[in-house]
């Protein structure tokens, strides 16, 4: 349903905040000299009073252990610095109940050097915790360090003892101290496609969509903050049970740090996260600093790869996509039934009315790629029985009926994709058993009346892979054979944990279920698609739902958060094709109050969402954004500029030189094709 690491120990330990007048690191000769005969690149590590000085390629670490702060000194302008009063760094569960720690709580600090082949630094050991009345035991180890090869900052939180699970959440690095300057200063986001926040911006920070990588909140597990022409970048590295912490009070200005969240009840493993530091950048270069980390990491593939391992993705170049459906049916319990019109709780369109309207789409429609994306082709409807959705319809023409409509699209060149859903978990299911829900920690399965469907669960995504792969044989049995599959929700619901002793899972374990059911899907030569671009699924999906911008309160309806910028675009746009409104101009999804969504498609080069009886109006919209995918949808957003202080004309570049300008006020466009320029939209042309 829409909507909803270990290193060796080089010198030195020295204790507490009492440090030696002469510690050993400063007197410790050659290993601490200032070239590395390995890497060649200068490095040093040595206390100075309180606090310990990492020197690298291109910025100076000073790092406190003491209050654990750190401040960063560039070879130009004041650096970055990190505030001990921004609030404690460590929650802890002690004796049932909650309570907020410092670092510098602890009794015990204990600092040493530590260096690798990759990176010098300072790892800090706390220990000697209070909770209440008595003490906490508890251990844990921060560590500081400069990459050798890039001068970036790495940031270590190591839970070295905890044996009562105790700590819940752990805030470090700290944010740095960030100056209201208006539109100079700004922080970069990529909630939803993305945004900027000024950092004066009016609005106080409502944690609107949360603080979850792998959510709305975060796309990509990265941010920014710009100062001027300097900034710094931050990714987390470990991203599974990290988040981020906004405070944004009316007015500003902007703090952010990284949240490191338990993972089945405790800290459990060792969380990193990298700091780059930029002497002149802007949200362009943030982009591109983590599409390179995508690409090293994997989790950037490109679409034409996509395509040479699946010809049917080549389907989706200018496609203009259909979303259509069989059956709504809502339960009398459902929060969706009408309790007025009875009859609306049961609408019914037949597959062989859904064939015959795509064949008059597709004559009116013969040169351009078409993907349709089917809705409640399942026993009981859309949000109903899953994951016990066969037979199809039979109200709609059953196994035929649905074999019919496959068929026939396939032979008019028609990508036929059906939605699909493993996460809810309906108690009516024909094998429902509440065995294989997820369960919290007290071994509870959560359980509610949220969709058209009624009573339901949650499907422990351990579960998911077995039951895809099972309705894709009987499918197959029955000679039904999709172009695509939809798996719903498995990109952009919260990752689940599970405690069922019969069934555990962290939530990393459950991205890798959902990737399984993709890769079932995909190993069966269908186009794989699921909700939004959370991008740990960016490898195993072709597209997406949609992928708009961040509103306040909610994407149904708002003014954007701060300004909308395509930052998901500008890393990922020729990884995974992103559908848009292409509807007259009205308030759409994920749009921002004022702004037609037709003209932020064009400026994302995205695939245009289409009716299936499409007036000419809509169709000759979508032919300017057919023109334009099929020309750039496989190739890198290369820039997004602001042409005028208002912000209302924007820019977008292309691999090829294409450029798509567009006004928000003046409800224009521009696109500059090589050799060729077409202005829009066209019903003004006319
Ligand atoms: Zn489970």
């Amino acid at each position: 349903m829409r909507g909803v690491r270990y290193f060796p120990i080089a010198a030195v330990v020295i204790l507490g905040a009492a440090s030696p007048a002469h510690p050993r690191a400063e007197q410790s000769g050659p290993q601490h000299a200032n070239q590395d005969p390995k890497g060649g690149t200068k490095m040093e590590v040595r206390q100075q009073g309180e606090e310990w000085v990492i020197t690298g390629r291109d910025c100076t670490a000073w790092w406190n252990p003491a209050d654990g702060s750190v401040r960063v000194e560039m070879p130009a302008g004041p650096g970055w610095e990190s505030k001990s009063n921004a609030g404690k760094e460590l929650k802890v569960r002690a004796q049932g109940r909650d309570a907020e720690l410092s670092l510098a709580d602890a009794s015990r600090k204990e600092s040493e050097v530590y260096k690798t082949g990759y990176a010098d630094g300072v790892r800090t050991r706390y220990s000697g915790f209070k909770s209440g009345a008595g003490p906490l035991d508890l251990e844990i180890a921060l560590q500081v360090s400069i990459e050798k090869t890039t001068g970036e900052l790495l940031f270590e939180v190591i839970p070295l003892r905890d044996p009562a699970g105790a700590l819940e959440e752990c805030r470090w690095p700290q944010p740095f101290a960030f100056a209201k300057a208006g539109m100079k200063n700004y922080t970069v986001l990529p909630c939803m496609q993305g945004c900027l926040i000024p950092s004066d911006w009016a609005q106080e920070w409502k944690g609107w969509y949360g603080e979850r990588t792998c959510t709305r909140a975060l796309y990509m597990p990265w941010w920014g903050q710009v100062r001027a022409d300097e900034g710094y970048q931050v990714i987390l590295e470990t991203p599974w049970d990290g988040g981020i912490r906004v405070t944004h009070p009316a007015g500003g200005p902007t703090r952010v740090r990284p949240v490191w969240f338990s993972s089945l009840g405790s800290l459990r493993y060792s969380r990193r996260v990298r700091y780059v530091f930029y002497q002149k950048c802007n949200y362009v270069t943030m982009a591109k600093r983590y599409r390179r980390y995508a690409i090293e990491t994997g989790l950037f593939r490109s679409l034409a790869e996509k395509e040479a391992a699946n010809p049917k993705v080549g389907q989706l170049r200018g496609a203009a996509v259909v979303h259509t459906s069989i059956l709504y049916h809502m339960q009398p319990e459902s929060p969706y039934y009408n309790k007025t019109n009875p009859a609306a709780n049961h609408q019914l369109t037949s597959f062989a009315t859904r064939q015959s309207q795509l064949a008059k789409l597709r004559e009116r429609l013969p040169e351009t790629n078409i993907y349709v994306h089917l809705d409640g082709w399942g026993l009981r409807g859309y949000d109903n029985l899953h994951p016990d959705i066969l037979p199809p319809c039979p109200e709609a023409g059953g196994w035929e009926g649905l074999r019919e409509l496959a068929e026939s699209s396939a032979k008019q060149g028609i990508l036929f994709a059906l939605h699909d859903q493993y996460r809810d978990y309906y108690f009516d299911a024909a094998s429902f058993d509440l065995a294989l829900a997820v369960k919290g920690p007290g071994g509870e399965a959560p359980t509610g009346n949220w969709w058209l469907g009624g009573k339901q669960s949650i499907l422990c995504a351990t579960q998911a892979p077995s039951y895809v792969k099972r309705n894709y044989d009987m499918l197959a049995e029955h000679k039904i054979f999709p172009g695509g599959v939809y798996l719903d929700v498995f990109a952009i619901a919260d990752l689940d944990e599970c405690y069922d002793p019969f069934h555990p899972m962290t939530r990393e374990q459950c991205a890798h279920y959902r990737a399984l059911g993709f890769r079932e899907i995909r190993s069966r030569g269908m186009v794989v698609s699921s909700e939004e671009p959370v991008d740990f699924a960016v490898p195993d999906i072709a597209l997406v739902h949609h992928a708009p911008y961040a509103l306040v309160p909610n994407p149904e309806k708002g003014p954007a958060i701060g300004i909308a910028v395509p930052l998901f675009s500008l890393v990922y746009h020729d990884a995974l094709v992103v559908p848009w409104s292409a509807e007259a101009p009205k308030g759409t999804w994920g749009i921002p109050d004022g702004d037609w969504g037709f003209l932020h498609a064009l400026l994302n080069a995205g695939a245009g969402y289409m009716n299936i009886e499409p007036g000419d109006e809509e169709l000759a919209r979508n032919r300017a954004l057919s023109q334009l995918h099929q020309r750039v949808g496989w190739l890198e957003m290369t820039d997004h500029q602001f042409l005028d202080d208002g912000l209302r004309r924007q820019r977008t570049t292309f691999a090829d030189g294409t450029t798509v300008e567009v006004d928000f006020s003046a409800r224009t466009y521009t696109i500059r094709y090589a050799g060729k320029t077409v202005h829009g939209p066209p019903e003004k042309a006319k």
